[in-house]
């Protein structure tokens, strides 16, 4: 037997490998059957090319526990290591990189992410490691390894191991007994495991088969019994759709494979991109889009991220561009650096270039969805817009390929694109200083009046009610050179063109005399009257907010740059009396000052009302009056 000190400067390394790992403690798993793996499509390489003089046979890895011993145990049947082998890959190599580790990561904040630190993470969890292993060459002898998590190590031949293969045991220890329970490994196998590219066994199932007997029941259909049968547990799927060809792929594959990524979402998702690229880096995966609504709310089925099928993370922020973390499925990339943190990965020059090309994948398939069936994609429309919206605010080049499919919906339900739209409503809404007015309501139903008014101008009135919006309206603005106002805002009359303005009935004396009666019937100091000479058949009295200010409070309570503290900021609400509406004339000949105020205090309410803005004892009162006068 060889004793020996594993090669290290370190007087005990693994209190720190302990210490420093702890909490993604469970990473050990991955990493260990990841090194069967390994051996395993080593050796059935070899096969394919012929320079094996055994048989491949059966290369299935086992997962198991021993629950008395409290040992945790891979079993491969990969290529195996010689003595010299094991000297030079467990006690030379794979230390001196653990050495590295330590020394790069000192710093310990810096370690966020993932990290394989191979074989020796098994010491996070266990006391005790062994190796058996018999390599696949001629007349080699089993030899076995065991070292106590102290430098020191035995290494010695071994007539235990007759087949070909490793078998790693853990000896679990007492501070990390979850690692001999079934439920956890099952659980870990599923997480790291579930796409591995070779057979993983876990154990034993039972299925049931029906099985005929051979005769028939008095209806003459045949009589079959029930029989179970133990077979294999095979934890994984070895060929997961993504690693194969798109034309080798049916729409319902698409779909089984998602309900097999998430087992617990029962929903179906809408459409699917299926990526591969060996140039200049390597990536393959399928992306689904979900049905989103209105909804930017976490989501808990997100995107894996995979190399060469082995589990990374589902955290790919900084991978893929923000707004397509939205989307759920699979990315697979060995040219995703995994041990290095986050924002390393950003600035890393190939990471940039993977997050470009699915950033330009996505609209590329977009824009196909568009040609190929405009009318579904207008009905999938309301399901992804939100995704859409995000990407054009936060994706320079998405934005300008959205230019081509992104729709609007106008109240009518109908779909435009943003050049189809401004074609429809140049004739009616450009303004005095040949600017495109372009008009959209937040809330169809609490703008109910103001969309009725514009309509009545032959107007077009745009639905933009996501929480999105309001950073939307700003882009749009200075990307389309338009600009645009909520239905309910300020600058709607701009619109009227000079010709078409309308002289007032009012003069300043007037508006002297009536202005205080209206003011005095208003809710506080944040409504400024104004006097506007509108038709007569226009409401007599408005409500509109500023634009401006709105904009800015709407922005802040989504999060938007630099307005933090907006969401405080006073309501300023321009109350606009049409001076040629009958009834203001009427509120201004009324003799009796109370009778007059009570006119002017229901005229108002109305106004108010119909933007929402009366509530609580107010709206009472206004109930209690009307029916009063009713
Ligand atoms: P890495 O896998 O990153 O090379 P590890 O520390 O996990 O680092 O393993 C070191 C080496 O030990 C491997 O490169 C491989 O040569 C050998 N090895 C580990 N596990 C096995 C195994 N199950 N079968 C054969 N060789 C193995």
């Amino acid at each position: 037997m060889a004793k020996g000190q594993i090669n290290v400067q370190t007087e005990n390394i693994f209190p720190i490998i302990k210490q420093f790992l702890y909490s993604d403690q469970e990473i050990f798993l991955r990493e260990l059957v990841s090194n069967a793996v390994d051996a395993t499509q080593k050796l059935t390489t070899m096969g394919k090319l012929g320079e094996l003089k055994s048989e491949v046979g059966d290369t299935t890895i086992e997962m198991k526990i021993d629950s008395k011993k409290k040992t945790l145990s891979f079993i491969d049947k990969g290529i195996g290591m010689t003595e010299d082998e094991v000297d030079r890959y467990i006690n030379q190599i794979a230390f001196s990189s653990a050495e590295e580790f330590v020394e790069k990561y000192k710093d310990k904040a810096s370690i966020i992410g993932h990290f394989g630190l191979g074989f020796y993470s098994a010491f996070m969890v266990a006391d005790k490691v062994e190796i058996l292993t018999k390599s696949y060459q001629e007349g080699a002898e089993a030899v076995k390894w065991e070292c106590d998590g102290s430098p020191n190590y035995t290494l010695e031949k071994t007539k235990d191991k007759k087949e070909r293969g490793t078998t790693i045991v853990l000896h679990i220890s007492d501070d990390a007994k979850e690692y001999i329970e079934e439920n956890r490994i099952s659980e870990l196998l599923n997480k790291y495991c579930k796409f591995m590219p070779v057979p993983i066994k876990f154990g034993t199932k039972e299925e049931t088969l029906e099985e005929k007997t051979g005769k028939k029941d008095k209806d003459g259909k045949e009589i079959t019994k029930e029989k179970k049968i133990t077979k294999d547990n095979i934890i994984n799927n070895p060929e997961p759709a993504w690693t194969k060809m798109p034309a080798d792929l049916k729409d319902e594959d698409y779909k089984e494979f998602y309900r097999e990524l998430y087992p617990m979402n029962f929903q179906e998702s809408l459409f699917h991109i299926h990526l591969n690229v060996d140039y200049p880096f390597n990536l393959t995966g399928i992306l689904y889009f979900p049905k989103l609504k209105n909804n930017l709310e976490v989501q808990k089925d997100k995107i894996q991220l995979y190399s060469n099928q082995v589990f990374v993370t589902d955290s790919v922020e900084g991978i893929v561009p923000d707004f397509l973390t939205l989307l759920h499925g699979v990315i697979d990339s060995p040219d995703i650096p995994l041990n290095v943190s986050r924002s390393y990965l950003q600035s890393d020059g190939n990471v940039k270039k993977i997050s470009n090309y699915i950033s330009k994948k996505v609209a590329d398939k977009l824009h196909d969805l568009f040609k190929k069936d405009r009318k579904g994609f207008e009905e999938k429309w309301d399901d992804i817009k939100i995704f859409i919206e995000y990407g054009i605010l936060s994706d320079e080049k998405f934005a300008e390929k959205a230019k081509k499919f992104a729709l609007y919906k106008n109240v009518d339900g109908e779909y435009f694109t943003m050049e189809e739209y401004k074609e429809k409503v140049k004739e009616a809404q450009t303004d005095k200083d040949k600017k495109l007015v372009l008009l959209y309501t937040s809330n169809k139903d609490e703008q109910y009046s103001y969309i009725a008014a514009a309509k009545e101008k032959d107007y077009d009135v745009l639905i933009m009610d996501t929480p999105l919006s309001a950073h939307l309206v700003g882009k749009l603005e200075q990307q389309e050179e338009v600009s645009l106002s909520r239905v309910d805002g300020d600058t709607v009359e701009e619109l009227i063109k000079k010709d078409e303005e309308i002289p007032a009935k009012l003069d300043e004396a007037d508006e002297k005399k009536l202005k205080p009666v209206i003011e005095s019937v208003l809710p506080d100091e944040s409504f400024t009257v104004n006097f506007v000479s509108l038709s007569e058949k226009a409401a007599p009295m408005t409500v509109t907010q500023a634009e401006f200010m709105r904009r800015m409070k709407d922005m802040s309570a989504v999060g938007g740059g630099g307005m933090m503290g907006m969401g405080n900021m006073p309501d300023a609400y321009d109350f606009k009396v049409n001076a040629n509406h009958p009834l203001i004339s009427k509120i201004l000949g009324e003799k009796d000052e109370s009778k007059q105020k009570e006119m002017a205090k229901q005229a108002a309410d109305l106004a108010l009302l119909s933007q929402n803005l009366l509530k609580g004892e107010s709206l009472n009162n206004f109930i209690q009056r009307s029916i009063k006068l009713i």
